[in-house]
Order: C-alpha cells, then structure tokens, then sequence
C-alpha cells in the first residue's frame, strides 16, 4: 500500500459526505446509519478507501470508464501544462489538442471525419439526435424525423437520451419522454423471443428492425441508434448474421446508423471499437467514458464527411449545426485524451483486452460448470456478463436483490464488480466485469475466486 495516505481527518469528510453530496443511483436512507464509501487514492487496477481498505477494481471506476488504469501521472501533467498555457475558449474558434486529438481519433476510424465535442456520453448522443433532426427539417421537409432506438439499450440520463431508452427501470418516473423515439426489439439470444437460435435468431432480430420501420413508414424515419454490444442492459453481443442485416437494411430505407460507443469505445471489447468486430459502416458514433479515461469529463460525436456536408450551405442563415456546449472540447479534455490515447497505443491495451477477455471467459465458463446458477455468460475483450438464473432449464432470473448481495459480498471481500442495477425490469440479473485494459490473469482470477465464493454464499 506504498501509494496510500489517509486524509488528517476521515471523518470530518465522512461527515461532509453524508450531510451535503447527493450520490448518484443511490438510495440515500441507508446513509443515516452506515457510512458512505469514499475513495480516496488509486494506482493500476487497485483502490483504496477512506478508511483504508484496498480494493481490486473489476469496473473501472464502476461505470466502465478508466481504461488504462488509476495514477497515470503523464495523463494528469498533460492536463496541467495544457490548463496553466491555455484553459478555455468556447468552442467557435479551434485549439491545438482539439485539433490534434481529432486527426488522431479518425484515423482509427475509417470513413468518419468529423468530431464533435461535448462532455458526457449522453450529450454526445444528444448531439446526434439533433443532427438528425436538424438533417430532417433542411433536407427532407420534416419527415424522416424519427430515432429508432433497441429495447434494452441505454443512451443517457437526460430527457432526449431517455426518450431513447430501452431499460425501463431507468425511465420510470421521468416522463413524459419526448417525441418521435420508436423502439425495436433486442437481439439477445439467450432470451430469443421466438426460440431461433445462432444466425437464424440474428437474421430475425434485425427483421424485427425491419418490420418496425415497414409499420412506422421508411419515409418517417432518420436513424437508428444501437449500442455494438449492449452495456448495461446485460452485455448483449448480437448474434452472427444481425450486423449485416442491420446495415443493409439502414442502406435499403436510406437510414442513418448511429452506434453509441460509449461504453464500448477505446479497446473496451478488444477492438478499437466495438462496431468494429462487426465491418459495420455507421453514419455517427458517439463515445465517452474511455476517451480520456475518466481523467478528464469529454465526450465525441464524429461523424461521417457526408453527415457534415449536410450542414454545409452559406445561402442559408440557418443550415450549420445551431448547437453550443460550453465545454465541450475545452482543452483539458482533448490533452487528457491525446495522452490516454498514447499509452493505449504504446502498451498495446487493445490486444491485452482481447487475449485477457479470452482468459476471463474461460474463467467464467469453469464456474458456470460449478454453479447452476450461470445460466448463461457472455462478452468480448474485458467486457463480460454473467446472467444468472433461478433454473436452467426456464431460465427464470433470480431477484435482483441477490445480485445486489452477490456484488455486496465481493466488495466486502474488496473485489469491486458490477450487476445490472434497476434498468430492465425483471432481469436485473446479470453480473457485470469491466476492468481497466491493464488487467492480468492474475488480477482477473481474484475477481473470479471472489465471485465464486460470493455465490456460493448469497445463493448455495
Ligand atoms: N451510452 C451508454 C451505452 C452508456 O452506458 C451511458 C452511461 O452509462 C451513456 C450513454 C451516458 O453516458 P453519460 O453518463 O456520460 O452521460
């Protein structure tokens, strides 16, 4: 623990803690008795608390975020040279970051040119629903103003981001939701809506998109925007057969793709991007929580030469896109992601999220052997779910209350994993591993071992 120093006085921050923050997606009441965790100090994959207990970190900062690990000081002295020479100017005139990270980020994207800055995985999907819109009004007259968006698939936490939300736990109580958001059905094959299976089960999933547009109108619709492989929504990879469809159909009803790779972005699934496994050719991806590796709050919209040039006319006042973030794109944001970007690069995290993905699947398929409860296990690079299951054979989840025991009893063991969290009702039943790329077998057979003992206590 020689990176670890405690604060003069725990408690006072403690104090300060439970009588003026108000956490995010946490009921608060608990609180009044027992303290609320607070990290203090992280180095690699390892945390520590308040209190001085170290943690392993199977979620990289618990929403899937800092890809190349804690305590990367070359990430934190390029956000201070680059703040101390020049903070802030709003977004109508360039910098040199921005510049530099842009030509650095599409090159790894071929056939999508342009970045847009924001600050957060939802105000970059925000951004795309307004070119979308925007690209409806000027050039086809209002129509073609609709989003689809897929059943269990999440897009964001404000209104707009909502309206496109798949996880219903997740909008409950926020309506009503903005118009013109059309939902299709999900594509996970574990529960095939019409038992199809394999690349049969991938071709009737996107169907499934087609049919929706046949009955909303093709003439209605402007995008569709997915996640490559659904996050929180349970770790969905599509089966075989879905993308091509998917991009077949977008083309045959002249649709625009708008793949959300927020989670998935940055090695996450062992390619650069998710959408990448797939040769999908999408019009917009968004991206947030690995470009900069939680170091710095930003967010990208990049999009296709040919959405841009759709906002190009200097005879009509109205035609750029008319949207402003103060800080997106402000210059911390691109120096934190020009710096994360390089040590992905130079110590080949790409590929270690791949072959350790591999590792940790084959860790997961053993205790499926050991416990009846995994009824399935899914993911690709370090990103991996485990669905559990009252009984195999009906595949009826378990209680969401015991997935919250099974993630409350690695934490205690100091093992911090995730588990699908009010967001799609009634299979709020899948635990979640996402760790930072740096992880080792070593680092990923703890996090196993203490899953293994956490069911074998929580369920028997
Ligand atoms: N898109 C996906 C797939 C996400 O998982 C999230 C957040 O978890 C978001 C968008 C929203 O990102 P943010 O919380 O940065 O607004």
């Amino acid at each position: 623990m020689d990176s670890y120093s405690l604060p003069n006085d725990p408690e006072q921050v403690i104090e300060a803690d439970r009588a003026h923050v108000w956490h995010h997606l946490v009921q608060h009441k608990p609180f009044e008795t027992i303290d609320p965790r607070i990290i203090v100090e992280g180095k690699g994959l390892r945390l520590w608390d308040i209190k001085g207990k170290e943690h392993i970190d199977a979620v990289a900062g618990g929403v899937w975020t800092v890809n190349v690990g804690y305590g990367r000081e070359r990430i934190g002295k390029a956000i201070a040279d680059q703040v101390t020479k020049m903070c802030f100017f709003g977004g109508t005139m360039g910098t040199i970051p921005a510049a530099t990270f842009a030509e650095m980020l599409t090159a790894k994207m071929p056939g999508l040119d342009r970045v847009y800055y924001a600050n957060s995985g939802s105000e970059a999907n925000e951004k795309a629903f307004k070119m979308v819109r925007q690209i409806s009004q000027k050039h086809y007259g209002g129509k073609k103003h609709k989003i689809l968006y897929r059943d269990r698939d999440y897009h964001g936490t404000t209104i707009a981001a909502l309206s496109a939300g798949g996880q219903d736990d997740r909008n409950a109580h926020y309506g009503p939701f903005a118009p013109g958001f059309v939902r299709v059905p999900h594509c996970l094959e574990y529960r095939s809506q019409d038992g199809s299976t394999g690349e049969a089960y991938g071709e009737k999933s996107a169907q499934m998109i087609e049919d929706v547009i046949l009955a909303e109108g093709p003439d209605t619709i402007g995008a569709l925007c997915l996640e490559p492989i659904t996050a929180g929504g349970g770790i969905i990879v599509p089966p075989e057969g879905y993308w091509p469809r998917v991009q077949e159909i977008c083309r045959k009803y002249d649709i625009l793709l708008h793949i959300d790779e927020v989670v998935c972005g940055f090695g996450r699934t062992g390619t650069w991007f998710g959408y990448q496994h797939f040769g999908i050719e999408p019009d917009f991806v968004t991206m947030a929580k690995g470009v900069a590796s939680g170091y710095a709050a930003i967010s990208c919209c990049v999009t296709s030469n040919r959405v841009f040039e759709m906002f190009k006319d200097d005879t009509d006042k109205m035609s750029y896109f008319r949207d402003i973030s103060t800080f997106g794109g402000c210059t911390g944001g691109p120096a934190a992601a020009i710096e994360n970007m390089k040590i992905i690069e130079e110590e080949d995290l790409v590929a270690n999220s791949a072959a350790m993905g591999d590792h940790l699947m084959g860790r997961l398929s053993e205790l499926m052997d050991k416990h009846a409860w995994i009824g399935d296990i899914r993911g690709k690079g370090l990103f991996a779910g485990a669905e559990l299951v009252r009984d195999r054979d009906t595949k009826e989840p378990i209680d969401e209350k015991y997935t919250a025991a099974i993630v409350a009893d690695c934490m205690a063991q100091g093992v911090i994993i995730g588990g699908t969290n009010r967001s799609v009702p009634g299979f709020n039943n899948t635990l979640l591993f996402a760790p930072a790329l740096i992880a080792t077998k070593d680092d990923l057979d703890q996090v196993v071992a203490a899953v293994d003992k956490a069911i074998g206590r929580v369920l028997g």
